[in-house]
């Protein structure tokens, strides 16, 4: 072990082992009470009780004591669009009227290479003061857009995934390619940026009713040509949507099938939304491998309806959380597991914490198949992890001071938590946001 390059973050360490289901099983998470996070060159070397892992320290390994604070894995969004960070807030609409009414007009503004990157930035900002360190996030169709994330995050060294929209009907004539031209570009965009650092491509058709039947199937050749990039689309998020898609695509036995057609629904494919899906839908997309964003808050504010969590998971279907701002309202994946609760609790299905927290992390990481790099703290893997505040407000200091029990204490930030609950977010175990001034 090169122990000069070691670091020991000392606090309570929590992050989940697998699934903890609908019981929120506490024997598929990890807990220490006094723990230690041993950082060897950006991964994570142990995770473990301090009075194991301390004494056996060389002296030169630096230890940075988060003084009883809790550490979590870094929050992972599966489903958000960056160029949308101004239209977050907009009244009154549902998903139709929505994307005619602010965002297929604030995405025309994304023809100007600095409007892009000046939301690019603001854009990681607010992800890492949200403790969120990895994120499936659309561009606009424009080129330069994923230019301008791209870069952004490889300067931030942040594990990211992104693509060009692919739109080629029935959107603004200034936001549409061609399926020839929508090809050429991502082709372009996935080798110039796929596999760079930690940087991944997802080849991003908007939805069905965007694209033509050309576009779509030449969107599964690119696929097809490159398995270990990403798919990143939307799917029957909205009633009126749906019947839309059945009208354009009469010969398709359902929406998924739409997707399937064009060999879209594979294995690192994650759709978001999935409300109205049949058994046949989920069936096909669990054995493809493919993964559902579960979005809530924007689910909720656009009226869209209630995502069914458990049928998911009997399907055996891969489901991360997914902010998808602007229709969703928050930054804060705490927030947005406070939303799933609620709107899970229209659906007469529960979120106990810890599964809250594994849709953010582990669950997220493996819906975006990272699992093998992100989402818990197994040796070996990337060190991205946040600090959570336990008195970020009076009300939260004073609740959390009542919890008798870890689960409780989690549950508390997850309905009542935000940023402001975000102490400070690493990268590769880098410090990568502090809440407070850090010291020179
Ligand atoms: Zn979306």
């Amino acid at each position: 072990m090169k122990l000069a390059t070691m670091t020991a973050h000392r606090g309570r360490i929590l992050h989940c082992l697998r699934d903890p289901g609908e019981a929120g099983d506490l024997d598929a998470i990890d807990y220490f009470d006094d723990g230690v996070l041993l950082v060897d060159d950006g991964h994570i070397a142990a995770a473990g009780p301090s009075a194991s892992l301390l004494p056996g320290l060389s002296e030169s390994v630096k230890i940075i004591d988060h003084e009883g604070a809790l550490l979590v894995p870094g929050f992972i969004d599966c489903h958000v669009h960056y160029p949308q960070v101004d239209v977050i807030a907009s009244y009154g609409h549902q998903l139709l009227d929505w994307l005619n009414n602010y965002t297929y007009t604030e995405e025309a503004r994304f023809a100007k290479e600095a409007v892009a990157q000046s939301a690019a930035g603001f854009f990681l900002d607010q992800l890492l003061c949200n403790g969120t360190t990895t994120a499936m996030v659309f561009a606009t169709v424009h080129p330069h857009s994923v230019d301008a994330i791209f870069t952004a995050a490889r300067q931030k060294n942040m594990r990211l995934a992104a693509g060009k929209v692919m739109m080629d009907r029935n959107c603004p004539v200034e936001l549409q390619d061609t399926p020839q031209s929508a090809y050429v570009e991502s082709r372009e965009l996935l080798q110039r940026w796929h596999g760079q650092d930690r940087l991944h491509y997802a080849i991003t058709p908007r939805f069905a009713p965007t694209s033509s039947d050309a576009q779509l199937s030449l969107a599964g050749h690119l696929a097809a040509e490159f398995p270990d990039v990403h798919v990143h689309t939307h799917l029957a998020e909205n009633r009126d949507e749906v019947a839309w898609v059945a009208k354009l695509f009469p010969d398709s036995r359902s929406y998924v099938d739409v997707y399937k057609r064009a060999g879209l629904v594979r294995e690192r494919a994650v759709f978001a939304h999935g409300l109205y899906l049949d058994d046949q839908d989920c069936v096909e997309l669990a054995s493809a491998g493919s993964s559902i964003a579960f979005c809530p808050g924007s689910n909720l504010f656009l009226g869209s309806g209630l995502f069914d969590l458990d049928r998911a998971r009997e399907s055996r279907i891969r489901v991360g959380l997914g902010t998808d701002i602007g229709g969703g309202t928050s930054f804060s994946l705490l927030r947005t597991m406070s939303e799933a609760y609620k709107a899970l609790h229209l659906n007469e299905q529960s979120l106990p914490a810890v599964r809250g927290l594994f849709l953010a992390t582990l669950g997220a990481a493996q819906a975006l198949h990272m699992e093998n790099s992100i989402g818990n703290f197994d040796i070996g893997k990337e060190a991205d992890f946040l600090v959570l505040d336990g008195a970020p407000t009076a009300l939260l200091e004073r609740r959390i001071g009542r919890t008798q029990s870890i689960s409780e204490e989690l549950f508390a930030q997850m309905i009542l938590g935000d940023d402001r609950s975000i102490a400070k977010t690493y990268l590769m175990g880098a410090l990568a946001y502090s809440k407070e001034p850090v010291p020179p």
